[in-house]
């Protein structure tokens, strides 16, 4: 493990100038992925920046939403009332992650900003795009099974492994951030980049930018939203395959559809196309599957993981089966 410095900070810009004036310097948090991968000699901070103290640790209810404030620890986040009662595809996204202990540290910003499982990334002795740029991709011709299908690029094929980030996908969230120039409010979609040329970026943050809260946007459809994720273990295990479903009958029929991916893609996916061909469909089987049709199209299988593309569209279904039985 390389050496490095460590300092608190309990105020938001001065942690930020910190950061953003040393090119390796980073922040830290709960250390539930950073520490791991300092260990591993895959991240090399030569200061850390500890924002625990940060006063970024409420969970607020506005006119229009909730604002959750970027240093909420996930389980606290979890069992938060208005979380379960209004967005409990959110509660149940995180507490399918990770382990309580885990959970426990982790917080929103954090969890955000949540690095690949790919074995290779994390094994310096193996050639990796994202961890070195331009020395290769060792899971193109490697053990691939549990890599992405959609989203991927000739030079990375690592999933995103986030269930939180797929559920806050589905709900439209919106990420507020404090830079060392402005502040920023960022659209989830846009917020986490699909990797393509470039494998080392997964995300629109500046060095130096600190992600100070979560906004999510208030909507019937979400009070009926549903997490479920697919993995090899019931516990402490990723998922390879997962969707967050959220659906709005009226007069019998499908008015609104969220729908966002997880385990089988580069970044949190948010599945558009099915979320159209839901709206004023009847809430039937049939419709379900249309729709896992289209969420897949595109999909790129390597040797190993094909079988993810049946498993997500069987997923998609189930899920959308169980959001209709609520409403
Ligand atoms: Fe590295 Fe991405 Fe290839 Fe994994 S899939 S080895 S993270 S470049």
């Amino acid at each position: 493990m390389q050496p490095f410095s460590y300092e608190r900070f309990d105020d938001p810009s001065a942690a930020v100038d910190q950061v953003s004036w040393q090119p390796h310097a980073k922040f830290i948090g709960g250390g539930t992925n950073l520490l791991d991968f300092m260990k591993l000699n895959v991240e090399l901070p030569t200061r850390l920046i500890d924002i625990n103290p940060l006063p970024l640790t409420k969970i607020e209810i506005t006119g229009t939403g909730v604002r959750i404030g970027a240093m909420v620890r996930n389980s606290d986040l979890a069992w938060d009332e208005t979380i379960r009662s209004r967005y409990p595809v959110l509660s149940q996204a995180l507490l399918s992650g990770a382990t309580p202990q885990v959970r426990n540290m982790a917080t929103v910003g954090g969890n955000l900003l949540q690095r690949t499982r790919c074995s290779y990334f994390r094994d310096t002795v193996w050639e990796c795009n994202k961890r070195r740029p331009g020395s290769g991709c060792a899971a193109l011709q490697g053990y691939n099974r549990s890599h992405a299908i959609l989203g991927t690029s000739e030079k990375c094929i690592a999933t995103h492994p986030s269930d939180m980030c797929v559920a806050l996908t589905a709900l439209g969230a919106v990420i507020e951030t404090q830079g060392p120039r402005d502040k920023r409010q960022i659209p989830i979609t846009e917020f986490f980049v699909a990797y393509g040329d470039e494998p080392a970026r997964e995300n629109m943050l500046e060095h130096g930018e600190l992600v100070t809260a979560v906004f999510l946007p208030d909507k019937p459809l979400f009070t009926k939203s549903h997490y479920l994720k697919v993995r090899d273990r019931a516990s402490f295990e990723f998922a390879l395959a997962s969707v967050a479903a959220a659906l709005e009958i009226k007069d019998g029929k499908i008015a609104w559809a969220r729908l966002a991916l997880g385990g089988i893609a580069t970044k949190p996916w948010r599945a558009t196309n099915a979320e159209n061909t839901l709206a004023g469909a009847r809430p039937e089987r049939a419709a379900y599957v249309a729709a896992a049709e289209i969420a897949l199209n595109g999909a790129v299988p390597q040797k190993f993981n094909a079988f993810k593309i049946e498993l997500a569209k069987r997923v998609i279904v189930r899920a959308l089966v169980t959001v209709a039985d609520m409403v």
